[in-house]
């Protein structure tokens, strides 16, 4: 029998609230076309409504109920007038991606025709940005020395596993040899840190040699960055700590143009656990209620779970495609919201891509 996919949805605080119908409308759509079946699940929790009723961000089962999910779908998290961002974040989000073992944090960037980069000339953007998302240097592991005093010292250790590193390694190579290029960055920094960096580089070097038809390279995250900007094109899949990946998935989709059609996945790949879909921008209080918000990157996220839920092969790869065409051809010809110099709603964007992929 074919196997029903369990989503969990969660929309989440502010925009999160406005992009998730459009996620799903699209998601729908693109399911019933490629024969894929999802049963959604919503859960009201994991935002600051919840708390500002029960003092928490979600229930303390939250791990029993979303366990038996294929994935979570999730719109974004934050309402700093009612509870500090740090807060919400590390009492949802930041949860999931450490008790869920989503030690992958994946970030496409693209250019496409209709958003205008900030970069000068026609950039050609199309890279994959893979995090590590458990460990490196958001280790927890620190403290202040003399506190107060003249003589105060504060530390915070970097850590870096073997297992953590090579499972990333591992996956930015594998993904890799998906793609047209073939090609992998590996950002550094050991000419100054010179402890966990020297020893990361030796960590590439030996994954790098399971790979003979991967080209590759390693690069100071100080002359990446630079180059993120002046030859993005010349960037295929960038694999990177915790800290470094934190900067430069935040770049690259900038480099691309608005952060309203940034995507990304927090993978556990061995599915032990749900994996978990999401924009990577916040909840943006700034546009909330006016029905403007760019519905891209939510819709864009739903592709990668098609994508990711299936494998990669078949109906949802074949529903990924259909959805990126779509939204390709959306962002060329508009609706456009104004993000993106148009006047469109949320609704009418997130229609306009449904009734695309619909055609596929
Ligand atoms: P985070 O919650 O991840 O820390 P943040 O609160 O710093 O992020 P965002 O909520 O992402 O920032 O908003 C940053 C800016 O980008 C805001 O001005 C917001 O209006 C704009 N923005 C974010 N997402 C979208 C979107 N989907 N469409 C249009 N504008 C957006
Ligand atoms: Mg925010």
């Amino acid at each position: 029998m074919e196997k029903t996919y369990k989503i969990a949805v969660l929309a989440g605080d502010g925009i999160g609230k406005e992009v998730m119908p459009e996620g799903l409308r699209v998601l729908q759509v693109a399911a019933d076309r490629f024969g894929i079946k999802l049963e959604l699940i919503n859960f009201a929790w994991a935002d600051c409504d919840y708390y500002a009723r029960h003092g928490k961000m979600m229930p303390d089962d939250w791990k029993e109920q979303l366990q038996p999910m294929d994935a979570i779908f999730f719109g974004a998290v934050g309402w700093p007038d009612i509870v500090p961002d740090h807060v919400s974040l590390w009492g949802s989000l930041l949860k999931f991606r450490r008790e869920f073992d989503q030690y992958i944090n994946l970030r496409p960037a693209q250019i496409f025709k209709g958003v205008r980069s900030p970069l000068s000339g026609p950039p050609d953007i199309d890279m994959m940005i893979v995090r590590e998302n458990t460990e490196g240097e958001y280790s927890s592991v620190g403290g202040t020395m003399y506190p107060g005093t003249e003589h105060e010292i504060v530390m915070q250790q970097s850590v870096f596993s073997r297992r953590g590193s090579d499972r990333v390694l591992k996956f930015a190579f594998e993904l890799a040899k998906t793609r047209a290029r073939k090609h992998v960055t590996v950002a550094t920094k050991s000419n100054g840190i010179s402890i966990s960096m020297p020893w990361w580089d030796e960590r590439a070097a030996a994954m790098a040699a399971n790979y003979p038809e991967i080209e590759w390279n390693k690069q100071h995250i100080d002359i990446l960055c630079a180059r993120f900007v002046l030859k993005p094109q010349s960037f295929d899949v960038v694999v990177a700590s915790n800290l470094f990946g934190d900067i430069l998935s935040d770049l690259g989709p900038a480099c691309a143009g608005t952060i309203g059609i940034a995507p990304s996945a927090n993978l556990n790949p061995e599915r032990k656990f749900p994996s978990l879909f999401e924009p990577v921008h916040g909840s943006a209080p700034d546009i909330y209620g006016k029905n403007i918000a760019n519905p891209v990157a939510m819709i864009w996220s739903g592709a990668m779970m098609l994508d990711f839920l299936t494998g990669s092969s078949g109906a949802g790869r074949a529903a990924h495609d259909a959805i990126l065409e779509a939204i390709r051809n959306v962002l060329a010809t508009g609706p456009h919201t104004p993000d993106l110099g148009g006047t469109c709603s949320t609704t009418e964007l997130g229609m306009a891509i449904a009734k695309q992929v619909a055609a596929a």
